[in-house]
């Protein structure tokens, strides 16, 4: 069987994924969720041109020639404060009293600030001169009227859910998260509240992948360890379809108890096995069952990390209706020459640094689909391409950022 690109492999898969439907939430519950709609702004923010400064709404050309030897006397006719409509208008040699974010009053056209004033009674003396519209926050100057705020397809910020109360939004439109069911395979394979001795080992990947698929923003459902036996797997696959997505590890590449391969040909529709020309990670299997898409990802620990990257997260995040559907990636300079065999893609764990403005990554010593511990200390995958067998030390290169 010949190698599948990984672009290729994502691609074909994307194809087959569909955005799931929405729910209506609070804003207040909608941190970290993809918005499904876009915000438009139905009025101006702020609502009027208003005052920037605790200050004097005025006639600028009254006190073009005020200084702080020879002031502009000026009557005060009003007190504004904010949230209050003024009842006066100002005529040549008047000032109104405002407070920040008050509305600017007719017959004004600047705001001299309070720093240089000095009351006295009923009058101000004003110290020094102002442009025409000086401390004038203008209507809309942050929003406008028909203004698209938020483009449906964004990760809510705290930002967006302040803008969202600007616009006066309670609630809001997201994408649905997906529930993702888990299926770890291998009679190895232990829970961590089973007694465990001799070959056996924990169920890594189980609880790695739970977190991944949290931090894709789905909702993982653990199901425990399938045993290398078709009966057993075909069962829980079966009950892994009352999830909107199925992602198993183990049992997908070529031993004679890789099972997983042969269970999801007998129950899976339009089921794919490929072999990705990528590492960690090679064997990889991708279809539906049920109309479910199933996900088959090697067992090994750092290939199934690196797959669910590559393809499992763009999907939940494609069914959430996400915009951006990969981790980004940066440029960074190498810090050591590396090597491998050309004719795979492989994903090195790595470090991203940033110092005085320069980003530079290191590649752990240790790389393997084993070899966990480097993953654990890398915040990034850098992406050695398909085609070179080196990359030398200072050159710019890619890496897809893991936070
Ligand atoms: P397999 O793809 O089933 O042949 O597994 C490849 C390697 O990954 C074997 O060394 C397995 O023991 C290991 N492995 C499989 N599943 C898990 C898991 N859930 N947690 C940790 N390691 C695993
Ligand atoms: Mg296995």
């Amino acid at each position: 069987m010949s190698l599948i690109k990984v672009d290729e492999a994502r691609e074909i898969i994307l194809g087959k994924i569909e955005a799931q439907g929405t729910e209506k939430i609070s804003i207040n519950d909608s941190l970290g969720r993809v918005l499904a709609e876009d915000i438009i702004a139905r009025r101006n923010n702020p609502p009027m041109d208003n005052s920037a400064m605790d200050g004097y709404a005025l006639i600028a050309a009254d006190i073009e020639s005020a200084t702080p030897e020879n002031p502009v006397k000026l009557d005060v006719i009003e007190d504004l404060a904010a949230g209050y409509n003024p009842k006066t208008t100002v005529k040549p040699g008047q000032a109104i009293r405002i407070m920040t974010g008050a509305p600017i009053p007719e017959g004004s056209d600047a705001v001299i600030m309070q720093e240089d004033t000095e009351r006295n009674g009923n009058s101000v003396l004003v110290k020094d001169r102002a442009d025409v519209r000086e401390n004038i926050r203008d209507a809309g100057e942050d929003v406008r009227e028909g203004e698209t705020v938020i483009h449906k397809g964004a990760d809510i910020r705290p930002s967006h859910i302040g803008m969202m109360a600007v616009v006066g939004r309670s609630t809001v439109f997201v994408g649905r998260r997906p529930r993702v069911a888990i299926l770890s395979t291998g009679d190895e394979i232990k829970d961590l509240d089973e007694p465990i001795s001799g070959p056996c080992i924990y169920n890594s990947n189980g609880y790695m992948l739970s977190a991944q698929i949290k931090s894709a923003g789905g909702v993982p459902s653990y199901l425990g360890i399938a045993r290398d036996d078709e009966k057993d797997l075909m069962e829980k696959f079966k009950w892994a379809l009352q999830c909107d997505m199925v992602v198993s590890s183990g049992g997908v590449s070529v031993g004679d108890y890789d099972l997983v391969k042969a269970s999801l040909k007998k129950m899976g529709q339009e089921m794919l096995f490929w072999k990705v020309a990528m590492k960690p990670g090679k064997p990889l299997a991708f279809g539906r069952i049920d109309d479910i898409p199933i996900f088959g990802l090697p067992g090994n620990p750092v290939s199934s990390f690196v797959s669910f990257e590559q393809f499992v997260r763009p999907s939940i995040r494609k069914m959430m209706g996400a915009t951006q559907l990969t981790h980004r990636t940066v440029q960074a300079k190498l810090t050591r020459t590396i090597h491998k065999k050309a004719g795979r893609l492989h994903f090195l764990s790595a470090n991203v640094q940033w110092e005085n403005g320069a980003c530079t990554v290191s590649p752990a010593q240790e790389q393997g689909s084993g070899i966990l511990k480097s993953a654990v200390n890398a915040n990034g995958l850098l992406i050695f391409p398909l085609e070179l067998a080196e990359i030398a030390e200072g050159t710019q290169v890619t890496v897809q950022m893991l936070e």
